[in-house]
């Protein structure tokens, strides 16, 4: 059973279009020279430590790893950016990376090489519609996904990101809870299958897994039968039941490092093909297919708004102090809540995974 609701990410304050618009061009060798140099200055003169995404550019990335910072999944951007000691964070992703960042460490300055970079699933998920859903069904436990703003984090009980969602389920499930699950409904209804648990779904997608096609990727597979497939769960259900592995960006990093097969296909942002490449010199990556009939190709497999971010986004930020991120510290407090259960339930997990036969600390009480 699912619910359905109008997402329109076509008219927000960043479309697509627009958000395609604002990247920057391609510098050229002296001037990506120049810039990564102010770059690491600035950092250092800044006390900052950039936090970025595997979706975004390259340079960012390197550049993040070079100076101390972290390139990683938004569930391990989160922890690193509270547990770093600088007192400034770059948060190079999407706005809702920038805002958790921020309500786990309201001490910190956040900045953004780009305020305006969004996300379709946070557009897809106003607060106040997210709100009266919620006061609909208040036997249930919402569960929203980290890709939405601090307002609807502070209204929903859990946040999980695709990292953890499986697991934090279906712990609620065994505790005999029923969910309301906002807002990707390809996660939503790989988690519902997986579990088993009784989820209403909101119907968000993101825009780049929303597009990968299953017919063409079944054509694909046949082209090349040595390739494993490695799919992010925000991707349509055909597209998932065609996958060797499904998981989400550092999952599927760690499958394409363990398993032996020389090739891979990947339904995820092709941003990720830069860490994929850098972990695994000898092995071939394939992008899965977006291509078709139905194709729309808003991001032909990579985000626009994590495209937003640039070096010139990151200089400007820390020469000027734009692309601050503020909250309302009582919203921070009740978002906060909802994210800190989840930090402290995965840290639990990995507690439970190391300690010795019969030693299990307790999980996450909601
Ligand atoms: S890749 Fe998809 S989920 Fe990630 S920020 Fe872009 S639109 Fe949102």
């Amino acid at each position: 059973m699912s619910t359905v609701f109008p997402v329109d990410v076509e008219s927000p304050t960043c479309s697509t279009l627009q958000a395609w618009a604002r990247v920057p061009a391609e510098p050229g060798p002296a001037q990506r020279t120049e810039l990564l140099a102010r770059c690491r200055d600035l950092l250092a003169r800044e006390n900052a430590v950039l936090v970025a995404h595997y979706y975004v550019h390259s340079d960012l990335q390197d550049l993040a790893l070079e100076t101390g910072g972290c390139v990683a999944d938004s569930l391990e951007m989160a922890r690193f950016g509270r547990d770093h000691a600088a007192t400034t964070l770059v948060v190079s992703g999407v706005r809702f990376m920038g805002e958790t960042a921020k309500m786990l460490s309201m001490d910190k300055r956040v900045l953004m090489p780009d305020l305006e970079a969004t996300c379709s699933l946070d557009l897809g998920c106003p607060a106040d519609a997210f709100a009266a859903w919620c006061d609909a069904h208040p036997d249930r436990t919402a569960v929203v996904y980290a890709n939405t703003s601090a307002a609807v984090k502070a209204r929903a009980d859990w946040v999980v990101t695709s990292s953890c969602a499986l697991d934090i389920v279906r712990h609620l499930k065994d505790r005999g809870e029923k969910i309301l699950w906002a807002p990707d409904r390809h996660l939503g209804d790989y988690i519902r299958r997986e579990t088993g648990a009784d989820m209403l779904l909101w119907q968000g997608v993101c825009i780049v897994h929303d597009e990968f096609k299953a017919l063409e990727l079944e054509l694909l597979k046949t082209e090349h039968p040595e390739a494993r497939v490695l799919v992010h769960p925000e991707s349509p259900a055909g597209v998932i039941a065609l996958a060797d592995v499904v998981g989400s960006t550092s999952q599927i990093l760690k499958a394409a490092r363990e398993l032996n097969a020389p090739a891979y296909i990947v339904a995820t942002d092709k941003g990720m093909f830069h860490a994929l490449q850098q972990q695994n010199p000898g092995k071939v990556f394939i992008e899965a297919p977006t291509a078709g009939n139905s194709a729309t190709c808003k991001s032909c497999a990579h985000c626009p708004w994590m495209a937003m971010n640039s070096l010139q986004g990151l200089v400007h930020a820390l020469e000027t102090g734009a692309g601050e991120i503020t909250l309302d510290p009582e919203l921070a407090a009740r978002a906060r809540r909802s994210v800190e259960r989840m930090l402290d339930f995965t840290a639990a997990q990995k507690r439970a995974a190391a300690a010795p036969a019969g030693l299990v600390p307790g999980i996450g009480a909601a």
